[in-house]
């Protein structure tokens, strides 16, 4: 199988998962986006209102935010995939619980497996503390290097934090320029 075949197959799965008490509210599983073949993963942490309305991860608010540091350094839909730590809204946005994430965290392992992606950057803590460690503190550890399974991984602030306190928005262009000469190492 493929990229594009696996990622359909785990894709399947997730849209029937009754994993947790999230499937009985939500209205769309809320998959992935992007290239199969992107050498960057974003991680977000869960659909919000607009995302699962729609079924497509940042296309609200946060999402728009997101695509302008994509712009910023050059980067397309077809150069990235983006895909979150849950699959589904939580009630109210709220954080997700952690028996939520143990649920859903295979779909989310598979997808970085079937993507192969060179960099993973994970958008907030949420999905930080789950994939760089527990202890991670975004305001401290934002923009530093750590590995994944061997695949370099950072954290950026989440858009949302961005629209919360626009103040961070300098900090965001740093860690996004770090980015683009992380990609440009890594294809040198
Ligand atoms: N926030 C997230 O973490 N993910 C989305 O898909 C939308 C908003």
């Amino acid at each position: 199988m493929d990229k594009r075949e696996i990622l359909a197959q785990i894709r399947a799965e997730c849209l029937k998962c009754t994993g947790c008490s999230l499937c009985g509210t939500r209205t769309n599983v809320v998959f992935g986006k992007g290239s199969e073949n992107a050498p960057v993963m974003f991680v977000g942490e869960a659909p919000g209102e607009k995302e699962d309305l729609s079924g497509e991860p940042f296309v609200g608010a946060a999402g728009k935010l997101l695509d302008k540091y994509l712009t910023y350094i050059g980067l397309g839909l077809g150069d990235v995939y983006i895909a979150n730590v849950l699959k589904c809204r939580p009630p109210h946005n709220r954080d997700p619980l952690p028996e939520e994430e143990d649920a859903c965290l295979g779909f989310l392992l598979r997808q970085i497996e079937a993507v192969k992606p060179k960099v993973i950057v994970c958008l907030g803590r949420i999905s930080a503390m789950r994939l760089i460690g527990g202890d991670f503190r975004i305001t401290r550890d934002h923009g530093r290097w750590f590995e994944f399974h061997g695949v370099p991984i950072s954290a950026v602030y989440h858009p949302a934090a961005l629209l919360r306190d626009p103040r961070k928005k300098q900090e965001m262009l740093v860690d996004f320029e770090m980015l683009e000469q992380k990609l440009k190492n890594l294809s040198d």
